[in-house]
């Protein structure tokens, strides 16, 4: 079993003040759990955090990166200016990326390719929406953006899929345990084709979609489940240790 990871999604909240205690309550708290602990900071905290968790083991990654190495690309960042101020990974992929700017599969995996290309890792997000879910065809769509959305270079030490039912996402609503351990199992198998073997098998899964201290113990049990992406429950540190707490 891959050590899990725990990695939380800021998003677009919280000023420098708010950054830098966030960051430096975590870790403090971080370092007695087995598990590794990542926080994704908006790109404007990326600096303040980067050195409140100098030395600290927590992983600092940033919300998303642009595939260009440079040059007119007004509002965009580099993986050069991520791993300049001491970032590990990027979240490429993420649902709301992928509807509020209208991001594919094709433009995450050319982000994905750069951010590895560049030194960077990458949580590539995928998931299922309602209606997909609803008409049964959830497993066709997760492994669609799977195969759709990882670069050839991606292994296990560089790669972590993170599935992320839209509709899970900051509602409170999650699937059973069922649905998590069968969708985590399917994208284990997809995995199989586009890799080899043993990147297949040890490539880190995280379930993520309105993760909590309360159901944390059960989602992480899940088959295949190595970690959890938190978003909401990542903004206060208590929640997002205690969730840390509960890996098996
Ligand atoms: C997310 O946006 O990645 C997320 C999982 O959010 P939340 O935990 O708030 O559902």
């Amino acid at each position: 079993m891959p050590k899990a990871l725990i990695a939380g999604n800021w998003k677009m909240n919280g000023d420098i003040a708010t950054a830098r205690e966030l960051a430096g309550a975590i870790a403090a708290g971080s370092d007695a759990h087995a598990c590794d602990y990542l926080v994704c900071p908006p790109f404007t905290a990326l600096t303040e955090v980067s050195g409140v968790l100098a030395d600290s083991g927590v992983l600092l990654g940033a919300q998303d990166c642009h595939s260009a190495a440079s040059g007119a690309h007004t509002g965009d960042v580099s993986v050069g200016m991520l791993t300049d101020i001491g970032c590990h990974y990027v979240i490429v992929g993420h649902s709301e990326r992928r509807s509020d700017h209208g991001e594919s599969n094709a433009l995450v995996k050319s982000k994905a390719a750069a951010a590895l290309k560049g030194g960077l890792s990458v949580i590539i997000c995928v998931g299922e929406s309602e209606s997909e879910r609803e008409s049964g065809t959830a497993l066709a769509t997760v492994e669609r953006q799977v195969v759709g959305s990882l670069p050839e270079t991606s292994n296990s030490t560089n790669t972590v899929i993170a599935y992320e039912p839209v509709w899970a996402i900051g509602t409170g609503k999650v699937p059973t345990t069922a649905q998590i351990s069968e969708m985590h199992l399917h994208i284990s198998s997809v995995l199989e084709n586009e890799m080899s073997d043993s990147d297949a098998a040890s490539t880190r899964l995280l379930y993520g979609g309105s993760v909590n201290p309360e159901n944390a113990t059960e989602i992480l049990r899940c088959s295949r489940v190595n970690g959890a992406l938190v978003g909401g429950a990542s903004l206060k540190a208590e929640s997002f240790l205690a969730i840390g707490q509960s890996c098996p």
